[in-house]
């Protein structure tokens, strides 16, 4: 959590985060964590600003203003400069996001990828490597390959499900390849679970590895925890240093923002902020009023979307055209269960569904949905369904497809938050339709 003794960015402001020896939990301190309405003229929720930019108080408060922007002091801003670095709305939103995590910073981005994109940006110089999970999402898989491979930045993968002799040797792989391109292991970057298979990466067995490395070659590690965060996976507690998210999906909740986030320990932030300044890639005011209204109702929406996703796939395994269900409740491998129960406190909402047949099957039962629309994206108050071959891994190559598990007859599912039963019969009618 922010530490309240800190030099603060804002006006100081008294914050109850306690009562009596009681700390406050997340979902209680997401309705006013972060806002003092006596400095918005009593509104009890925070304006929206649209300014582009602040004045200040006296030249000698400009100049330290512009110390902490410029990284000539440690912190970041003492208060409000120019929106491309900071506004009331971002900082109240960064103030709640870290509190899931006990996190001692956040920062928030126009997208999840305009995050990952800034973050490796900040990290990673020419001759460097990436040592990554696989799959990853595939813009981020992209970027990775094809933009940062322009500046020589290297990358090495494995597996999501790999043990700890296969990340130790995927370390020393990236630490070879490192050394022959005159650079470092800059970074080691999970997304967990994956997309679309979601296996899960074991991230102690990851930090355990990086560990061993000698002091000033031990990379951050960054986890992509869009899939079961904040609700149900909180990596930084597992030895994760920075954990990005699209706050596009559970965290915006309503399938109608674009927005990223990360956040972790104020020494891994820092550089980030600092390129985000730089580059102007922070969310705009609007947006982070939108995630601190999401936010206030993150909790519910993720509990019920978990319950009934626990339901919907409990029938879907009973029926007999459903021949597989990757779905977190119903892990069959004792390795990725042992990982589960070590890391995560819930299944989510989102899964992988296996429909007895190929495209053509797939593509009717997906053409013959009422209730659940038709669409990439998850994390949302509705059920969504796509056909990943088709859609969002359209363009990987089929040999690596075939690796990943994603077949013809794959349909990916995100539950909301709509009745069970109705779902239920939903899937029931367009199974039938097959
Ligand atoms: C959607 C998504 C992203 C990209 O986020 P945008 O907000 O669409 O830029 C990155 N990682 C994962 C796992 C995602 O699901």
């Amino acid at each position: 959590m922010t530490d309240p003794t800190r030099t603060p960015r804002r006006k100081p402001k008294p914050e109850v985060t306690r009562i009596g020896g009681r700390q406050l939990k997340p979902s209680t301190l997401m309705m006013g964590y972060g806002y003092d309405p006596r400095l918005s003229e009593g509104a009890l929720k925070p304006p929206i600003f649209l300014t582009s930019t602040f004045a200040f108080e006296s030249a000698a408060a400009g100049k330290r203003h512009f110390e902490g922007i410029t990284g000539k002091r440690p912190g970041g801003s003492e208060g409000l400069v120019y929106s491309r670095f900071n506004g009331p709305n971002q900082e109240i939103l960064e103030d709640r996001l870290a509190v899931w995590e006990q996190a001692e910073e956040a920062l928030v981005f126009s997208s999840g990828m305009s995050a990952i994109a800034t973050l490796l940006l900040a990290y990673c110089s020419g001759g460097d490597v990436v040592v990554h999970s696989g799959p990853l999402y595939a813009a981020t898989e992209g970027f990775i390959a094809r933009t940062l491979s322009r500046f020589g930045i290297g990358y090495v993968d494995f597996p999501a499900g790999a043990t700890r002799e296969e990340i130790d040797a995927a370390l020393a792989r990236g630490a070879e390849l490192a050394q022959r391109q005159g650079g470092k292991v800059a970074m080691i970057y999970l997304e967990s679970p994956a997309n679309p298979t979601n296996a899960l990466v074991d991230i102690e067995a990851v930090a355990a590895a990086r560990d061993t490395l000698p002091g000033e070659a031990r990379p951050p590690i960054v986890i992509d925890n869009t899939f079961l965060g904040p609700l149900w996976q909180q990596p930084l507690a597992h030895g994760a240093d920075i954990a990005v998210y699209s706050l596009t999906k559970y965290a915006g909740g309503h399938s109608d923002l674009v927005a990223g986030g990360l956040y972790g320990a104020r020494q891994w932030i820092e550089p980030v902020r600092m390129l985000r300044n730089t580059i102007g890639t922070i969310c705009d005011p609007n947006t982070a009023w939108m995630l601190l209204r999401s936010l206030e109702t993150i909790e519910l929406r993720m509990t019920r979307a978990g319950e009934n996703a626990a339901k919907v796939c409990a029938f879907l395994a009973g029926h007999p055209k459903v021949v597989g269900l990757g779905y977190l409740g119903r892990i069959e491998d004792p390795r990725q269960q042992d990982i589960f129960e070590r890391h995560c406190t819930g299944a989510g909402s989102t899964f992988s569904l296996f429909i007895e047949g190929g495209e053509a099957e797939a593509f009717r039962f997906l053409d013959a949905l009422k209730v659940a629309k038709l669409a990439v994206s998850l994390g949302g108050t509705e059920t969504l369904a796509s056909h990943p071959a088709a859609m969002t891994h359209l363009s990987v190559p089929d040999e690596r497809k075939a690796l990943l598990g994603i077949t013809d007859n794959l349909v990916r599912i995100s539950i909301g938050i709509e009745d069970a039963d109705d779902l239920i019969a939903d899937f029931d009618q367009a199974l039938a339709a097959v």
